[in-house]
């Protein structure tokens, strides 16, 4: 039994995470679960789950969260505040942590379950991005075991040797080709995307998720995230990392080899295959998730992708080359940028033009210790807040 701490499990990672543990009550036990302030779901979670510890980082949505429990008759400890997370990710009863909190507010959590030796699911993508050496420093000082969750991670993990220590380039391997669905303006005339409304920009053809991860798809940058993000968990080079649109999201990756052998892994686009794989690696438990039905595909297609029409995956390349705070700086000003968009406050295509001003109005920066981070990614936070107020265009 695997006692489990999912920190978001509002969410939509959460909640798939939690379906894959429901089919296997043998197997898993959920031991902790944590969110920002949805105490009315987290609270139905917690009781379903029997979950003993329940944390919530907006201290006043606490007194809601213990009567929800309460008036249940649940009794789980609930530890509220930002520093909520950070202790329910390193409790002895948690085995592994499912990180799958949205944006920089999942650093420290996922920094503590690291620190603690667990055994990480990495889907909160953003603290890599940010914290990238220092977090591989942590998971290998600790002896955590780091297990990706996005799905072209987690695809590229599949296709390396299983001793393939975190952070170092297994030999032999030429390349890595991360697999990009194109998100939903692919085809759209590049005039049309000042126009394109929030709604239009989450309603993601292939995948169903948080709404900061599907603006991050429709304007590539989560194709960038995770290019910084694939340096970082594999230990390669950015010369050595390709994006292919692909529009089918059924190959979730490749691995090339110095041999000519490239090793994908397919699927359905369904998260609970990557969760699922986490959870028991390295052993593989049922996900839910149906047979892939070939020949119903048809066609896979793969192309290049559009830096002109989509700059945002070029500007997360450069940062990925520069090292450094780059990434940090690129991941906060996509925060804000994002958040004012959703806000109806930026529109479409000022997102990658915001994030350029910032970049070219910051400077890098080693990253030694998590000060480095926050203070590279207050910079950016603020530059870009300055830009946004007087182009905001739905006010
Ligand atoms: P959602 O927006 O669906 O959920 C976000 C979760 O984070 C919620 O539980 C939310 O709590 C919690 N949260 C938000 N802000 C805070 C905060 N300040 N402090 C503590 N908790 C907070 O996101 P997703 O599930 O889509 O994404 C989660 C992460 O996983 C992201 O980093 C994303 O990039 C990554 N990812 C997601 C995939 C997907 O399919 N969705 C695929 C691959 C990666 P509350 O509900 O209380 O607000």
């Amino acid at each position: 039994m695997k006692g489990v701490a999912i920190l978001g499990s509002t969410g939509s990672v959460g909640e798939n995470t939690l379906d894959v543990i429901a089919r296997h009550p043998d197997r898993f036990r959920v031991a902790a679960l944590g969110a920002h302030r949805n105490a009315a779901r987290l609270a139905e979670q917690a009781v379903r789950f029997s979950a003993p510890y329940v944390a919530i980082a907006d201290a006043t949505a606490a007194t809601q969260l213990e009567a929800e429990l309460r008036a249940r008759g649940c009794t789980a400890r609930v530890l509220a505040g930002p520093g909520a997370l950070e202790e329910i990710a390193t409790l002895p009863e948690v085995d592994s942590v499912m990180a799958a909190i949205v944006g920089a507010a999942g650093l420290r959590s996922t920094l503590a379950a690291a620190r603690a030796g667990k055994r990480l699911l990495l889907a909160n993508k953003e603290s890599l991005v940010m914290a990238g050496p220092l977090l591989m420093r942590t998971v290998r000082d600790s002896g955590a075991t780091l297990l990706p969750i996005d799905s072209e991670h987690n695809a590229v993990f599949q296709c390396l040797p299983r001793d393939a220590a975190p952070g170092v380039a297994p030999p032999g391997v030429r390349r890595i080709l991360l697999t990009a669905s194109g998100g939903p303006f692919l085809d759209i005339d590049a005039r049309r995307l000042e126009n394109v409304t929030p709604e239009q920009a989450c309603a993601h053809p292939n995948w169903v998720m948080g709404r900061k991860i599907s603006v991050d798809s429709a304007t590539l940058m989560n194709k960038g995230l995770e290019f910084i993000e694939a340096c970082l968990l594999f230990g390669v080079q950015a010369s050595q990392v390709e994006v292919l649109i692909h529009r089918e999201s059924i190959v979730h990756s490749l691995v090339e080899y110095v041999d000519g052998s490239m090793l994908a892994q397919l699927g359905a686009p369904d998260m609970r295959t990557p969760i699922a794989h986490a959870l028991a690696w390295p052993e593989r438990v049922s996900s839910g998730v149906q047979s892939l039905d070939l020949v119903r595909v048809g066609k896979l297609r793969f192309e290049a992708p559009d830096l002109r029409r989509f700059p945002s995956l070029g500007l997360a390349q450069e940062a990925a080359r520069a090292g450094g705070s780059r990434p940090a700086s690129l991941n906060a000003a996509n925060e804000v940028a994002v958040a004012a968009f959703l806000e109806g406050g930026l529109n479409f295509a000022q997102i990658p033009a915001v994030i350029e001003s910032v970049m070219t109005t910051t400077s890098g920066g080693e990253i030694r210790d998590l000060d480095d981070v926050l203070a590279a990614d207050a910079e950016a936070r603020d530059r870009a807040s300055l830009l946004i107020r007087p182009r905001a265009v739905h006010a």
